[in-house]
């Protein structure tokens, strides 16, 4: 079978097809039970489906502040599993798959199976079930990645959990063991705590170690006393009995919990894909090695989304897959994958939220760096919040008065932050975004006001 266009992967691979390649054959691989890839089945979406339970849960549990006395007193875990998969993301990825399958999509083939290069353009994957090879002019990769399982895990034959499971679990575990510190970790830590699960989190290094340092410290300490943390331990050995996993920690400790979640890290599927016999390149990594306009190393065969990309991000994927749909049509005014400015949010609690450089990437790259720290807390709406954590840092070019980065910790951080990812995005000049603008009062971007205005800029007085 040939096809004018071949895409591997239904993630962000399934928004390809444009009405521009209304007249085109092709074909959509996917080997997941469930259609429309990770974000969708078990990634971003449901992820803040369980975030909002639980923020609503840990709300209950801390009104006191507030005057209000309410206490939390369980989470129906069935219910919210039913409210995510059942009523939401399994209806809108049946849909998906029917919509692709049917009448409206007359050029378009999906096939069930597992995709890997045969031969230049040539790939063996399964249609219903059977063996097919098929070939195409263009060859889209859209693969992905996958959780890394450690292999002092993966060897040792415990049953353990990942992203792709731990949502659909029948019973909500009484206790759990996350071993990761990293933003999926935190979001499951938050999650499952909230809810009224013992959480347990093993990790080698600092919990979100990338953030800028005065976040990443803040984090931490806000997170120690929520978990029971095993911070700068790695595992030695895993068991397990009927009920329980046991892990064995460097430092000797055992610690038992009735679930083991793996949070540390993803790794690009490129590894297994055979991707040598298409003449396509990959890294040590498993990542599809691309050029800056999406291309791989074989002629006609392009890659985005997390299989290729420096960041594993959906709103990254997408951007790239619009960069490559253009590239594909428009071979002489190819953009370049678009990474500039990338911003990203961690739903945990409190919320995260970062773009741009952190003070220390600042001062390396040579910058003449003013920063602030601003408090929520000495605004008016973090008065009315009582918040006593939350901070926004800005780290700013004295020279230019161009932002540089921008890092929130606390309530709405991945809605505050957009002000400023438009402000990088159109380089804008902070004096201007200061004063050019009215900042509704007493709402809670005023603290992105003042942490402007606490710059070592000068400001017009007006
Ligand atoms: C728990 C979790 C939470 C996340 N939260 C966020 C978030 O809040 N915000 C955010 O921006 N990002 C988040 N992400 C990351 C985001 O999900 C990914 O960056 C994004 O889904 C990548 O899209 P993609 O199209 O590259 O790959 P995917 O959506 O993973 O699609 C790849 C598809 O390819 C299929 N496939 C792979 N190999 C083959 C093969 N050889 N043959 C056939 N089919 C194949 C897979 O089955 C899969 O369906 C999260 C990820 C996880 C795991």
């Amino acid at each position: 079978m040939h096809f004018d266009y071949i895409i591997i992967g239904s993630g962000s691979g399934n928004s390809f097809p444009t009405p521009e390649f209304d007249d085109a054959s092709i074909a959509i691989i996917d080997k997941a039970p469930r259609f429309g890839g990770t974000c969708l089945n078990n990634g971003c979406i449901p992820t803040k489906m369980y975030v909002v339970a639980a923020d609503t849960a840990r709300a209950a549990a801390n009104s006191e502040r507030l005057g209000i006395h309410t206490t939390f007193e369980d989470a129906d875990w069935p219910a919210i599993v039913d409210r995510v998969f059942a009523n939401r993301i399994d209806l809108i990825s049946r849909g998906g798959e029917e919509y692709r399958r049917g009448d409206e999509c007359p050029n378009i083939t999906l096939f069930d199976g597992h995709a890997q290069f045969t031969g230049p353009k040539t790939l063996s994957t399964t249609l219903d079930g059977k063996d097919v090879e098929i070939t195409g002019d263009s060859i889209v990769i859209a693969a992905g990645s996958r959780p890394f399982i450690p292999p002092v895990i993966a060897d040792s034959g415990v049953p353990y959990l990942t992203n792709e499971d731990v949502m659909r679990l029948p019973e909500q575990p009484e206790s759990i063991t996350i071993l990761g510190g990293g933003f999926i970790a935190m979001e499951f830590a938050h999650v499952f705590q909230s809810l009224g699960t013992h959480v347990r989190i093993v990790n080698r290094s600092p919990l979100m170690r990338h953030l800028d340092a005065d976040i990443h410290d803040r984090f931490n300490a806000l997170a120690a006393p929520r978990y029971e943390t095993h911070i700068g331990r790695t595992v030695s050995s895993a068991s397990h009995d009927d009920n329980s996993v046991t892990l064995t920690l460097d430092d000797g400790t055992a610690i038992t919990s009735s679930a083991l979640l793996v949070a540390t890290g993803r790794i690009p599927n490129g590894d297994q894909m055979n991707l040598s016999a298409g003449g396509v390149e990959m890294d040590e990594r498993g990542r599809v090695v691309v050029d800056k306009h999406g291309r791989t190393t074989a002629d006609g065969v392009w890659a985005l989304g997390d299989v290729s990309s420096p960041h594993m991000l959906k709103h990254v994927a997408n951007a790239e897959l619009r960069a490559v749909r253009h590239n594909i049509l428009n071979p002489q005014d190819m953009v370049p994958m678009p990474h500039e400015h990338v911003p990203s949010a961690v739903f945990t609690y409190p919320q995260l939220a970062t773009v741009g450089m952190t003070e220390a990437e600042a001062r390396d790259a040579g910058f003449d760096a003013t920063t602030k720290i601003q408090n929520y807390g000495d605004v008016a709406y973090g008065w009315a919040l009582e918040d006593q954590d939350s901070v926004v840092k800005l780290v700013a070019d004295k020279q230019t008065g161009r932002l540089l980065g921008a890092h929130y910790m606390g309530p709405q951080a991945s809605t505050l932050i957009q002000q400023l990812i438009t402000v990088m995005a159109f380089d804008l000049d902070l004096r201007d975004v200061a004063r050019k603008q009215y900042w509704i009062h007493p709402a809670l971007p005023e603290v992105t006001e003042n942490a402007i205005l606490g710059l070592d800029l000068e400001f017009p007085t007006v």
